[in-house]
């Protein structure tokens, strides 16, 4: 028997989500059984918890995006008994059983070896978040922009993919500068690396087409009218990785960026990412992880007290990663 958060739906449609004792035998089908150490609280991760988006689509389910834990049973060829792997998306606790669970079963191709440079929990510290933020970077690397391009803009910096973008870039050797909703974190934001930091409030006035062009680079987790407003103070072929909806799934923007300053608009997805991408972002989050900064930025939490931290999450009260001990 293990522990596992189970979310669960009512006949009248209401959801509701316990800590309850499983049985190995209730997994799903899967050539891979792991027993996982750490889970983490990723946005997407509360949203499902509070029943706030539509995140889960079958009930019953365990929710939980990520996990990094011990294989005990494998069919698989690429994974043996012992070995430390991680799990990030392919909709783990969306569509299938995901980490919030003593055990979990799961194909065998979505799971990436854990680098030796982390343990289970510097992992889950990342996490989805951190794994995000690294395919952003390479997002911008991949499309030309070097730290001699310019200034890097990195919206929601005090939150999970914000903060370790912010760490990621600065240890790259950009100048970022991070933006945030949280001033009085400002100390922290410069701590992990940021140049400078700014008020969120710049970005909510009217928005011009084109703005004065401030930004080789930008990671975006907000959409909305941030995006917007970023997109409409980039430098000549300036590129955005945009990756989040913090602030909206809206866009009311202009085309006046992308046709007068040829900026690019990349989109970053981490759930259905490439195996080869995937391998190439942990191999770069083990060179680039300063682990102290990133313990610096990390609260562990039970399984038990995720549910409130995840609305905690929601309301702007959380800053950083949050990790879940599950073992
Ligand atoms: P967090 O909640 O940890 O951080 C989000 C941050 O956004 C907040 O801390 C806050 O930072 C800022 N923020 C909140 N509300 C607003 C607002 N109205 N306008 C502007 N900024 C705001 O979440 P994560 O970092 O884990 O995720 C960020 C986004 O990225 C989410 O939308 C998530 O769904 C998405 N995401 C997407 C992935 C993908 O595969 N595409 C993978 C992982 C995440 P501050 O107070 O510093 O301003």
């Amino acid at each position: 028997m293990f522990d596992a958060l189970l979310a669960e739906k009512s006949e009248d449609g209401l959801q509701s989500i316990a800590l309850r004792q499983l049985s190995e035998e209730q997994l799903p089908p899967g050539d891979v059984t792991v027993r996982i150490e750490y889970s983490a609280l990723n946005y997407k991760d509360a949203l499902a918890l509070t029943g706030n988006g539509p995140i889960l689509r079958s009930f019953p389910i365990v929710p939980g995006i990520d996990f990094a834990g011990t294989v005990e049973n494998s069919s698989c060829l690429r994974f043996s008994p012992g070995q430390k792997v991680i799990l990030n998306g392919w909709g783990a606790g969306e569509k299938h059983w995901g980490g919030f669970s003593g055990l979990a079963r799961v194909p065998g191709e979505w799971l990436v070896p854990l680098p030796s440079a982390f343990t289970t929990r510097q992992a889950m510290a990342l996490g989805t978040a951190g794994y995000t933020a690294m395919l952003c970077v390479r997002m911008l690397q991949k499309q030309g922009v070097t730290p001699g391009c310019g200034d890097i803009l990195v919206t929601g910096a005090t939150g999970g993919v914000g903060s370790v973008a912010v760490m990621l870039l600065a240890r790259l050797g950009y100048n970022v500068t991070a933006v945030t909703g949280r001033m009085e974190e400002k100390d922290t934001l410069l701590s992990l690396g940021a140049c400078n930091v700014i008020p969120r409030q710049s970005f909510e006035g009217q928005i011009r087409p084109l703005e004065k062009a401030r930004w080789a680079g930008a990671i975006d987790v907000a959409g909305g009218k941030m995006l917007a407003a970023v997109c409409a103070s980039m430098q000549s072929s300036g590129v955005v990785a945009a990756c989040g909806l913090a602030a909206g799934m809206d866009l009311p923007a202009t085309v006046a960026p992308f046709i007068l300053r040829g900026v690019i608009l990349a989109g970053v997805d981490s759930v259905y990412c490439s195996q080869s991408e995937r391998l190439a972002a942990w191999q770069d989050l083990a060179a680039l992880t300063d682990s102290a900064r990133l313990e610096s930025v990390t609260t562990e939490i039970s399984l038990l007290q995720a549910v409130s931290e995840a609305e905690k999450l929601l309301n702007g009260q959380v800053k950083g990663r949050v990790v879940v001990k599950v073992a």
